[in-house]
């Protein structure tokens, strides 16, 4: 016989479990928020109103606000209404926050409020996957990536944009005003709507250029000539796409290749990698405990000093060289087939002749030894090498530095494929948490507050995926 699965009948008598926690089973990961936040110190990871008040409304405990905030974050609810209501109807949640019901602006603020703690919180539990043992290997991978602010990219101007808008103005004004001699030309035969029309399109363009005009010179006013009505913080970053962009926010995250958990995050408006090498690497073996930390980055990361204050700090750099050789682009020998004889501080060019340092000069603030030598206007390869009278190599004085991160990518090619596989992973997820929009806040601060929350929502996801939840209950509870 052909049947379904049949629901029960809506008006017969029911007996519900007798408490609220026969609703929810011990290795619901709901548990472990609980058992998580009740564990932290909230006085002095510096959340507001831990202490009650003697005076006026009873207020909510942070701590409650704290739990339903990583409930929301652990399930991809994280706006406030959207956690108002689900206070009222998730058994989950209900559970979690003993029936309370806070309203969406009292959700709402407390994020606001308490941006710094929540950061310190994401932290905790990062110190906690420490002390559980999951980060023994001391190796991360570090990236960055592009997040979308809540700015329209019509509402972000830089020098560029402006230009480019001004000439679409004028390019559209000219067409009306072609348009009018046209129309004046016709005399009566032109409808008066069409000419009070295209009259009016241009009243239109003089208003949007005064407009265009005041934000010019806000623009003008600001250190990196660019503004954003809408999140001031927020920039125009490249994407890796061919010609797109987006207007948000920098994500920088170092992730560790054993477990896959993000050990350290920053939220940056600086579109470029360059320079977050060292900050990412420092802030991981801070998290880490560790005296020494290998790291692995993709060529976006590349910069002479970082490396080498990296090295410096103990920190073993594997990253490949970017490709900007001109030589090699064009078809000749690049820097890479001139071999360095460190015993005789020279060259060795691919003629078999020995290129010596002939002078040191400074160059955007480093100093650059020059080698050449005096046979390359004999040479038969000459062709292959260069198109002036000779081929000059320079050599930063740390040159050495550089050297020994190509030879760690040398002797372990596999390092960026472990790059790929540890580190692309976290994002794609949280993006795909965070949906097409992205961040929900305004400004730098609320922006990170918000990335660390899905980074410790992703991280206890995470370590409940490896250790199980009920081992997680126990060593939070021990
Ligand atoms: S052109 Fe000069 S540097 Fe180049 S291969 Fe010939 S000798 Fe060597």
């Amino acid at each position: 016989m052909k049947r379904f699965v049949e629901g029960v009948v809506r008006g017969q008598s029911t007996l519900f479990p007798a408490s609220l926690d026969d609703y929810v089973t011990e290795d619901n990961p709901v548990r472990a928020v609980d058992v998580f936040v009740d564990g932290l110190d909230l006085d002095k990871l510096g959340f507001v109103g831990v202490q009650p008040l003697d005076t006026g409304r009873p207020s909510y405990h942070p701590g409650t606000m704290l739990k339903l905030y990583i409930y929301g974050y652990l399930n991809r609810i994280p706006s406030s209404r959207r956690l108002e209501r689900e206070c009222q109807r998730n058994i989950e949640m209900i559970w979690l926050t003993g029936q309370l019901a806070p309203d969406f602006k009292t959700i709402a603020d407390f994020r606001k409020d308490n941006g710094k703690a929540i950061r310190e919180v994401c932290r905790e539990f990062v110190a906690l996957c420490r002390k559980l043992d999951l980060f023994s290997e001391a190796s991360v991978a570090i990236d960055g990536s592009k997040f979308k602010a809540v700015n329209a990219r019509d509402k972000n101007f830089t020098e560029a944009k402006m230009k480019r808008r001004f000439e679409r103005i004028d390019e559209s004004i000219t067409r009306y005003l072609s348009q009018l001699e046209t129309a004046d030309r016709h005399g009566d035969a032109v409808p008066e709507a069409k000419v009070d029309r295209l009259k009016g399109k241009i009243e239109k363009l003089k208003d949007e250029i005064g407009r265009l005009n005041a934000i010019n010179a806000e623009m003008m006013k600001s250190e990196d000539k660019q503004i954003s009505l809408s999140d001031p913080d927020a920039r125009s970053m490249a994407t890796s796409g061919k010609d797109t962009g987006i207007v948000g926010y920098n994500v920088q995250i170092a992730v560790d290749t054993q477990h896959h958990l993000i050990v350290a995050h920053d939220v940056t408006n600086v579109g470029s990698d360059r320079h977050q090498l060292v900050n990412m690497a420092e802030q991981a073996r801070a998290e880490m405990a560790v005296e020494t930390l290998d790291v692995v980055a993709d060529r976006g990361y590349y910069e002479g000093e970082e490396l080498r204050a990296c090295e410096e700090a103990g920190i073993t750099v594997t990253l490949p060289k970017p490709l900007t050789s001109g030589a090699k682009a064009a078809g000749r020998f690049g820097k890479q087939d001139f071999i360095y004889v460190a015993a005789e501080d020279v060259y060795r060019c691919p003629a078999g002749e020995r290129l010596t340092h002939r002078f040191t000069n400074q160059e955007d603030g480093k100093m650059l030894r020059r080698y050449w030598t005096n046979a390359c206007q004999s040479c038969a390869l000459k062709a292959q090498c260069t198109t002036g009278p000779q081929r000059r190599i320079s050599r930063w004085e740390h040159e050495a530095v550089l050297e020994r991160v190509q030879q760690r990518l040398d002797q372990d090619p596999n390092k960026m494929t472990l790059r790929r596989k540890t580190v692309e992973h976290p994002f794609g997820t949280l993006k795909d948490w965070m949906g097409a929009t992205h961040f929900l806040m305004r400004g730098r601060h609320k922006v990170a507050t918000e990335m660390a929350l899905n980074v410790l929502a992703y991280n206890m996801k995470r370590v409940i995926a490896i250790l199980g939840c009920r081992p997680l209950l126990e060593a939070m509870q021990t």
